[in-house]
């Protein structure tokens, strides 16, 4: 039986690779990105369609995926009259947010959506540019059991480690409080790295050690060496994006009404570091912040 075709809105640099990996699946992908450029990176997949708008392509699959910035840009392009996809999308259609969007909008959506027969499935992905391109990205999904089904297949195209954590939003909500746990352990090792260096020890051997010791982190596996003090800061997620998760996980942690002062601080730190570096920084250019200070 043929693999059903996909609507594909945000061709980034995450969804550039994830919808490529759509199609090595054998599934037909109609995608859309405002940047005319994204769909330069599909020349000569016979499997790709650009469209052109997001409307015309989310009409014409049942099963749509969003791999958008931000729960702004997801409630623009879904309810904003006249094109807003969610007053033109059928019955039956399934769609999946797979952007780190914000939990509570997210919930609001799958009610919104369910009332008119849409499913709804939150989907984001960790692992960064790296695993979205070999397809072993960590997906965690919110959604009703027999949406979530539906969704599993398509999802295991992109992904290796899928987890159905909840209902809609709890994707979501694990995605923006896991980037909370590693967005403080990169900024920790940032500090450990400055205040080693000061004192004359090189930060090489330093991360070598924490790599062997109880510091070790997805920072000081895989970050402070390739991005960090290569001085390429090129991990492909921005700085920008990051704060926008750490903002989602400390305005979660507030309406829980539970402990959250590290997740202040950290956030503090992350919103100076993007007024001094600017909107184009990628997240790994926090070293060379914290160095400055
Ligand atoms: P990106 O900025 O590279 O891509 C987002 C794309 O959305 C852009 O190409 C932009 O033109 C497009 N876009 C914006 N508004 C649009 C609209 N209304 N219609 C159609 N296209 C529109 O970002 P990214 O790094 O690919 O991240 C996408 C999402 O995935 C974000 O929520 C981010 O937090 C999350 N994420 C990123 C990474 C990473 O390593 N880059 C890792 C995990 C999760």
């Amino acid at each position: 039986m043929s693999k059903p075709g996909i609507a594909f809105i945000g061709l980034g640099k995450m969804g550039v690779p994830m919808a490529l990996n759509l199609l090595r699946a054998g599934h037909a992908v109609e995608g859309f990105d405002l940047n005319p450029q994204a769909a330069s990176a599909f020349a000569g997949e016979s499997g790709f369609h650009l469209a052109a708008s997001a409307l015309a392509a989310a009409r014409r699959h049942a099963i749509i995926i969003l791999m958008l910035p931000d729960s702004a840009v997801v409630d623009q392009l879904l309810w904003q009259a006249p094109d807003g996809l969610a007053a033109h999308l059928a019955a039956g259609t399934l769609l999946i947010d797979m952007g780190s969007s914000d939990p509570v909008r997210s919930r609001d959506n799958a009610a919104r959506l369910q009332a008119q027969g849409v499913a709804f499935v939150d989907a984001p992905v960790s692992g960064g540019v790296k695993r979205a391109v070999d397809g072993s990205l960590a997906i965690m999904i919110g959604g009703a059991g027999d949406d979530v089904a539906r969704a599993m297949p398509v999802l295991e195209a992109m992904g290796r480690t899928l987890v159905h954590v909840g209902q809609a939003g709890a994707g979501h909500a694990v995605k923006a409080l896991n980037n909370y746990v590693s967005a403080s352990g990169l900024v920790a090792t940032c500090e450990a790295l400055v205040a080693a260096e000061k004192f004359g020890v090189d930060p090489h051997r330093v991360n070598q050690v924490f790599n062997a010791s109880t510091g070790k982190n997805n920072t000081t596996e895989h970050k402070v060496e390739n991005f960090m003090l290569s001085g390429s800061f090129g991990s492909g997620f921005a700085l920008a994006l990051m704060r926008k998760d750490l903002q989602t996980a400390r305005a979660f942690i507030e309406r829980m009404g539970t402990a959250g002062d590290f997740a202040e601080e950290c956030l503090d730190t992350w919103v100076r570091a993007e007024q001094a570096l600017g909107p184009g920084a990628d997240h790994t250019a926090m070293f060379k912040f914290i160095k400055g200070q």
